[in-house]
């Protein structure tokens, strides 16, 4: 259904006097561009977040066909805990825009592979995706439950937490939760080891 939708407004759109090219160069930037490169694309206001995009299609007019990365917050389930600060989710919202609203290009990551990233390593242009948006539905999926969950609260992994392991109950246990964790029958030895250290 996704995918047809996209294709059909992309036809609508392929009638004026254009090709599809392999690959541009951006006049203010010099960068290289590429269908599949994910870029910054300059806000409408002075205070909008930045605004990321995947291209899907480089056109002789100097146009581009993107998909829109949606944030947490942009979605109909909003933002919940387990969404980490730099996630976006890749939507079915097709646009057409042009090169000119370019500023620069962006990495959008798997969650594995964002996870790899050292801190140093990570630049705030740096992102990450596990869940993709069905604007026309509302729809979020993978459903969040469905994932791999952690720790007291059950929730789905947020690279921005930090977690101890808890032998005692096999779990990782945000380091935010541990007064949660401890609410249970059982002295766990991460809540031990954190005692003994004071
Ligand atoms: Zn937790
Ligand atoms: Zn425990």
């Amino acid at each position: 259904m996704k995918a047809s939708n996209a294709r059909k407004k992309r036809d609508d759109k392929s009638r004026g006097s254009f090709k599809y090219v392999d690959y541009v160069e951006h006049v203010g930037t010099h960068l290289i561009l590429f269908p599949g490169d994910c870029v910054l694309l300059r806000s409408e206001g002075p205070v909008a977040p930045v605004s990321v995009a995947k291209i899907k299609y480089l056109r002789s007019d100097l146009q581009m066909e993107i998909l829109w990365f949606y944030r947490p917050e942009e979605t109909t389930e909003g933002r919940k805990a387990f969404h980490g600060k730099q996630e976006l989710l890749l939507s079915n919202h097709s646009d057409i825009q042009s090169l000119e609203a370019v500023e620069d290009v962006c990495k959008v990551y798997t969650l594995c592979q964002y996870m790899a990233l050292g801190k140093c390593e990570k630049d705030i242009n740096d992102f990450f995706s596990r869940f993709e948006y069905d604007v026309g539905a509302g729809r979020v999926s993978p459903v969040s439950h469905s994932l791999p969950l952690h720790c007291v609260c059950n929730s789905p992994y947020n690279p921005d937490l930090e977690m101890n392991f808890c032998q005692d109950c096999g779990l990782w246990i945000h380091v935010c939760c541990e007064d949660e964790h401890q609410d249970g029958i059982n002295q766990c030895r991460t809540y031990r080891q954190k005692s003994n250290n004071r």
